[in-house]
């Protein structure tokens, strides 16, 4: 009797102090405990996405009339298309910067194309979520070569060494697989918001908070205005990422993808698992991820699409409609930067 009750005491004093230690010491609590307690932080951070803005904050009156009838604003599934002179920095920065909304942005820089990261660090500095916290997670396979760049208030980076690659088309095939692991071991109740974006890029003008959304895609700066038929979708029926010639609303660039932790999850595995479906069917389809994606946003809606403002191409002319090139694919030699041909 007199064992019961010391034994019963016992335990009470070790869940007082179970309980103690995770609500004070949070970041100390082993990932699987988290895990299983972290559905508190979902709700919490779900409430915190809400656009509340400050009271007493003035910004001009919007107009009712479309500011930009020169573009198409909106997609048919009523998602944004964001273009310059469609948002007000000011009124965005009052929504997200009271949130504390956080980003992290994975990029991946293996064998030569290490050379790209001094302009993607310090354009991103002067441009890219200037203002928010930003965590840039950089997978590479030369962790020495890795620029010193001078990061912002707030604004980190850790670098995740990695295998090298043989052929161009492996990391296009290993890229979800890496973003997949990473958002399921750190990401995916820590931070608010994912950008994956291409390295071989450069930041020239304002990126900021209207960007952000729950599954963010952006339209290629070649195939903006084609019919959907000429979209270089993949067209073989043996690929998971089949598309036929009578469907399709966007062709996305692989370059850019984004949205909350969940959505992000998703989509990678999504990707991942149709592909290792292709590689077990020997078929690789024609644009390998960005076939994949383009799949996956045909059925799973991005809430919110980037115009090519978003994804330029320094091999391309500006046109009339083009307000801004916020982010540009560098004019790059392949045969210069890639292993193979
Ligand atoms: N990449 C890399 N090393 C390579 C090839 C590609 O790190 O040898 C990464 C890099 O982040 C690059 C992305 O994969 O931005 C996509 O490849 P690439 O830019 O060559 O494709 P493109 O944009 O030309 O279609
Ligand atoms: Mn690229």
């Amino acid at each position: 009797m007199r064992f019961r009750k010391i034994f019963s005491l016992f335990c009470l004093f070790i869940t007082c102090s179970l309980l103690w230690l995770i609500h004070y010491n949070y970041n100390y609590t082993p990932s699987w405990l988290r895990r299983m307690l972290d559905c508190r932080e979902i709700v919490t951070k779900h409430i915190n996405m809400d656009l509340i803005f400050p009271p007493g904050v003035v910004c001009a009156q919007p107009s009712v009339h479309t500011s930009r009838p020169d573009v198409s604003l909106s997609t048919r599934w009523s998602a944004p298309i964001v273009w310059e002179e469609t948002f007000d920095v000011a009124v965005i920065n009052n929504i997200y910067k009271h949130q504390n909304v956080t980003v992290a942005t994975i990029i991946f820089a293996l064998g030569k194309y290490v050379r790209f990261l001094k302009d993607f660090l310090e354009s991103a500095e002067q441009h890219f979520m200037v203002g928010y916290p930003v965590h840039y997670y950089l997978f590479t396979d030369l962790p020495n070569e890795v620029p010193e760049v001078n990061l912002g208030e707030e604004r980190q980076l850790t670098v995740i060494k990695t295998p090298s690659i043989n052929r161009w088309q492996e990391i296009s095939l290993k890229r979800m697989k890496m973003i997949e692991k990473l958002i399921e071991e750190e990401l995916l109740y820590t931070v608010d918001y994912i950008f994956s974006l291409d390295v071989d890029t450069k930041f020239h003008a304002h990126w900021g908070a209207e960007s952000l959304g729950d599954l963010v895609a952006v339209l290629h700066p070649y195939l903006f205005g084609f019919s959907r038929k000429q979209f270089t979708y993949e067209r073989r029926l043996k690929s998971q990422a089949y598309i036929p010639l009578d469907e399709g609303d966007y062709y996305y660039e692989g370059a850019v993808i984004g949205g909350r932790p969940d959505k992000v999850l998703k989509l990678a595995k999504t990707c991942r698992m149709q592909m290792e479906m292709d590689q077990a069917n020997q078929i690789e389809a024609v644009w390998q991820e960005e076939s994949h994606l383009n799949k996956y946003f045909l059925y799973n809606k991005p809430t919110k699409v980037l115009s090519p403002e978003y994804l330029w191409n320094d091999k391309k002319e500006k046109p009339s409609n083009m307000k801004v090139v916020r982010f540009s694919q560098v004019d790059k030699n392949y045969a210069d930067v890639r292993p193979n041909p």
